[in-house]
């Protein structure tokens, strides 16, 4: 195999965490730039031995330069509570982020991904989703400096490519979970865990009625490198996600369920915009990467809720 040189954006994040730690075993060299807004050191501490690994403080929103063969460009909050504490920055950081990403990948001629996510479909009104679906999104509501940001995002990805022919890859990532969240990231799977664990109210936004579809992270990380080492025209934008679709009470009865817990449901009001439904539609992915999810819900959340219970413990 050939090493390669690999610089992942939010690497020190719960998703860009893991793919460090896979390019490493994969046999790459992995430089791992954060500015730490929410990502945390304990997630790649046990790297920073490893001789191929790299960390770096650095935030995405100012020029940096490197040589690098490939680009994973994750850095951008992805929690609801965490991208809305400041909305401007969150649209910098997605905007400002890409434009500095990709004017490096130009540059030194490295190949680039985008995480991108089904947040560009909106609240959708076509179910489930497929890539052609331009989607249905509040350009000034409460979710656009995340949802808006990630649009301008791709948009950004295509004018490098179709202008300065940078060789791009755009994926849609559809809700994540799995260890090394944050325990107080604030979305969903990792507050419900939290709080069945430590016997504390679950709390539903708004009656629960609304859908999510949960995809284990290491079928996400499976996504992105094939995604990464897929057919050269092939440049996306792909949904990567669990089509398996469950309500969000389904989702609390089933921690509740797996952690033997006491905790009771509470209902809390729903964030405005919140999105009613989300499945992807993963036939691109099938065809063009020969992936599809192998964790279903019940398998990856015992592995989180492991996870959790050890850190609680610690
Ligand atoms: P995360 O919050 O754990 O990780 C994001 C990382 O980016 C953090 O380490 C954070 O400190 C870093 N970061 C934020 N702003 C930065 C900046 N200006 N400069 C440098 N670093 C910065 O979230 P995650 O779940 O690991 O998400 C990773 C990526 O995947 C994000 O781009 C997110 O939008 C995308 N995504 C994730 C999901 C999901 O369900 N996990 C779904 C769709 C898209
Ligand atoms: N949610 C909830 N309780 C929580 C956190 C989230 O009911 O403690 C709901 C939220 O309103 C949304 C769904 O769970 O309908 C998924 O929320 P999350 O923040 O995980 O992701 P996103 O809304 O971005 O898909």
């Amino acid at each position: 195999m050939i090493r390669k040189k690999v610089l992942v954006t939010g690497g020190a994040g719960f998703v860009g965490s893991q793919l460090c730690e896979r390019l490493l075993n994969d046999g790459h060299e992995v430089v791992c730039l954060d500015n730490y807004f929410t990502g945390q050191k304990a997630n790649i501490v046990h790297l920073i031995d490893n001789p191929y690994f790299e960390l770096i403080r650095h935030d995405v929103t100012m020029p940096f330069f490197i040589e690098v063969d490939e680009i994973y460009n994750l850095a951008c909050p992805a929690s609801p509570i965490h991208y809305q504490y400041n909305a401007i920055k969150t649209m910098k950081t997605s905007v400002m982020g890409a434009i500095n990403m990709l004017g490096l990948a130009k540059r030194i001629k490295a190949k680039i991904l985008q995480a991108s996510t089904s947040e560009v479909y909106g609240d959708p009104q076509v179910h489930p989703q497929v890539e052609s679906y331009w989607g249905h999104v509040n350009p000034i509501g409460e979710r656009s400096c995340y949802d808006e940001g990630k649009r301008a995002a791709e948009t950004l990805f295509m004018s490098y490519h179709n202008q300065n022919k940078v060789r791009i890859k755009i994926i849609r990532i559809f809700n994540t979970y799995g260890p090394k969240m944050h325990p107080h990231d604030g979305r969903v799977v990792s507050n419900f865990i939290m709080q069945a664990l430590q016997n504390e109210d679950i709390t539903i936004y708004g009656d629960g009625q609304q859908t999510r579809s949960f995809q284990y992270v290491d079928d996400l990380i499976e996504g992105m490198i094939r995604m990464m080492a897929s057919r050269e025209d092939f440049i996306g934008p792909v949904n990567i996600g669990n089509p398996n679709e469950f309500t969000i009470l389904e989702l609390a009865n089933k921690v509740i369920e797996l952690t033997n817990s006491k905790s009771k449901i509470i209902r809390m009001p729903l964030p405005s915009d919140d999105p009613t439904q989300r499945q992807p539609n993963i036939e691109l992915a099938k065809k063009e990467l020969d992936w599809t999810p192998k964790i279903q819900l019940e398998e990856g959340l015992i592995k989180t809720i492991a996870y959790f219970d050890a850190l609680i413990k610690s």
